[in-house]
Order: structure tokens, then sequence, then C-alpha cells
């Protein structure tokens, strides 16, 4: 088959809302594509994949391979670097791009490996060159020398993007796309790697003690399961997540969430404290806070009467409610 001209961008969806790489390699795409004539295409893999799907679409994406199977439900470099390599073989794009995450950088080369093609890593540019190829600028020498590199015969011409490099295109919510459903292949290896445990671990810009806006989850929030939710809503409003006690004895968070007398002291603008129930040796770290909502269950807990706003409820609940309603502004 003759290779296309077509550029793929490989979705890298966790993280999605602190990380927005794909939809923002997908605006450089929509570039490069008015001069190469290809289609650009976004590719994932995962399961229950729709929103994203549709997120790609309406952020540039004209055309979506996606392989949705519960056997790909957690994440295997392994597999995932197997699929994507086994698709390109077949299909042949001209570019393929990745966003420079721990994600596209574990697999990115190996897929440029399987394909014996090039790829020049942790991209700061793209354009086309007169030629029609692509030309992937990144930092060398220690960032003191922008090299300018193309991959002159070998496809596809394969590179990872720095996040945050190109800004993402409007959400076109009248945007069309053909989504391209695949099955398993029937040589899917099986993996290697066995995933016992997975935990979100969110990016630290700053530290609890510093953050503007602080999140606290203590055991009203009934799950290890549902604590993680937190992380997500963190994520939503640049916010850190701390923890109660017993929250850490349960290993539901690491030890270094851990708010109050054994742990941290903070002090943010607005405090949201989810189903803790305010035991002094909690709550001694968390009174210079400017401002506090809580969610308990029981408007009699010490952490509701501290509260500049007290919501009697589900924390959990409360918790999606907010995912929800942000998630929904976010796509306005
Ligand atoms: C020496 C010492 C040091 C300590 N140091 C610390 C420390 O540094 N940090 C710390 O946090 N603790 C510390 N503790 C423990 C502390 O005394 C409390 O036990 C702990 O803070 C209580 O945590 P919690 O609020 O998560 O749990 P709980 O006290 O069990 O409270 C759970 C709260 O969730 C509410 N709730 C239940 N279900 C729901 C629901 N579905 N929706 C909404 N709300 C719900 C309940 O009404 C309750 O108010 C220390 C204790 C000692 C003795």
């Amino acid at each position: 088959m003759k290779i296309t001209k077509d550029i793929w961008v490989l979705g890298d969806y966790r993280n999605y809302f602190q990380s927005r790489v794909t939809l923002q390699i997908l605006a450089r795409a929509s570039d490069l594509s008015k001069k190469t004539g290809g289609r650009v295409c976004a590719v994932l893999f995962g399961h229950d994949l729709d929103e994203y799907v549709n997120e790609y679409i309406a952020h540039g994406a004209r055309t979506v391979y996606v392989m949705d199977d519960p056997a790909l439900k957690e994440y295997s470099v392994e597999t995932y670097s197997f699929l994507l390599a086994g698709l390109a073989r077949e299909m042949k794009p001209e570019i393929l791009l990745v966003g420079a995450t721990r994600f596209g950088q574990e697999i990115g080369p190996r897929v440029a490996k399987q394909l014996e093609t090039g790829l020049t890593a942790d991209c700061i540019d793209l354009s086309i060159d007169e030629k029609g190829r692509l030309v992937q600028t990144a930092p060398s020498f220690g960032g003191n020398l922008m090299a300018k590199i193309i991959t002159p015969e070998k496809r596809p011409q394969m590179a990872t993007i720095r996040p945050g490099t190109f800004q993402e295109l409007v959400h076109d919510n009248d945007a069309a796309g053909k989504i391209i459903r695949l099955p398993l292949p029937e040589n899917l290896p099986g993996p290697r790697i066995r995933c016992i445990r997975s935990e979100y671990k969110p990016a630290r810009n700053k530290k609890l003690e510093e953050a503007d806006i602080v999140i606290t989850g203590g055991r009203g929030m009934g799950s290890r399961r549902k604590f993680q939710r937190l992380f997500e809503l963190a994520g939503l409003l640049h916010a850190e997540v701390g923890a109660t006690r017993p929250v850490v004895y349960a290993d539901w968070v690491s030890h270094d969430a851990l708010v109050g007398q054994a742990g941290k002291n903070i002090r943010p603008k607005v405090l949201f404290a989810f189903g803790v129930s305010g035991a002094i040796q909690h709550t001694a770290a968390v009174t210079d806070s400017d401002f506090i909502v809580a969610v308990n269950k029981n408007p009699e807990s010490t952490m509701m009467k501290m509260a500049d706003v007290a919501i009697v409820a589900d924390a959990g609940q409360v918790c999606s409610g907010m995912i929800r309603m942000l998630k929904e502004k976010i796509r306005e």
C-alpha cells in the first residue's frame, strides 16, 4: 500500500483535564495538513473512549481510529505500542505525532523502533518544508541550540511534542469527523507486565502548604476509589489534595498528603473539606484558610461549624457533581 499523506496524532487522554497535549497537537496538525493535503487523524486505545473521540473531532480530527475494548482498559506500554505500530504499518500515515508526556515518551520510541523509522523527541515546533517534509524543531545541546531535524527517507516521520507548545483550537460542536472502530487483532500478545495497582499522583506544581486552593478528603469519602475522584476535581480547580490521618492510614493516598498535627499546615485561600469531621489534630492545621467549604452528612461536625459554607450532603456525590459541572464549563 502507498504511503498516505495522513497525519496521525496519538490520543493521550490520561490526565486529560490537566494535560491538553493531544488537542494542542491536533491544532498544529490541522495547520500542517493544509500544506501536506492529508487528513488529520487521532488514534486511541483503551475502554469507554467515546468522550475523548468526540472531543478530538471537536478539536480538529477528521478521522478517529479507535480500538475500544475492556482488554485495553489497563494501560500497557507493550500492548499499546504493538497496536499503534501495527496500525501504522497497515495504514501508512506520513506523519505520526505523540505528546511528550510520560505516556508518549514511553510509547513513541518503541513504535519508532518497531517501524524502523526516526523520531525527534520533545519538539517545540513543527513545519513543512518546500519538499513537503516535516521539519521538527527540538532544543539541543542543553537548550543552547535549536536543531531542525528532518526524516528524509523513513516513514512515518515521528516526533514527540512538548506539552504547551501549541494552542488548541476552539471546541467546535458542529465539527464532523469519521469514527473508525477497529477490532482487537487476533495476534495480540499477552502482556508480560501485570499491573497490580495504579495510583494517580498529580504533578505538584505548588506544595500543599503553598497552594491557593486545597481539597481535603476524610473518611467520609467512603472508599479509596471515591477518594481518587478528588484528584480529578483538583485537576479542574488547579488545586492540591490533602487528607486526614485515617485516609492516609487506609492507604487511599500517600503520607505526603497528610494535613494536621502529624502532617502539614495549610493556609489556602479556599479550602474544600469533603467528609472530614474536624478533630483538633486536623483543624489546628487548617485554621489559617481564608474561606472554608465543608461537605458532610452531619451538620453538627466541627468542620461544618468552622466552615463559611456548610453543605449537608454526600461527599462523593457533591464531588462528582462539581466535576461534571466544571467539565461542562470547560467545553462551553
Ligand atoms: C496524636 C494524634 C495525632 C493525630 N494527627 C492527625 C493529623 O495530623 N491529621 C489528621 O487528620 N488526624 C490526626 N489525628 C486523628 C484525628 O484525631 C482524627 O481521628 C481524624 O482527623 C479524623 O479523620 P476523618 O475526619 O477523616 O474521620 P472521621 O472522624 O471518621 O470523620 C468522618 C466524617 O465524614 C462524615 N461522613 C461520613 N460519611 C459521609 C458521606 N457519605 N458524605 C459526607 N460526609 C460523610 C462523618 O459525618 C464524619 O464527620 C491524630 C490523632 C492523634 C491521637
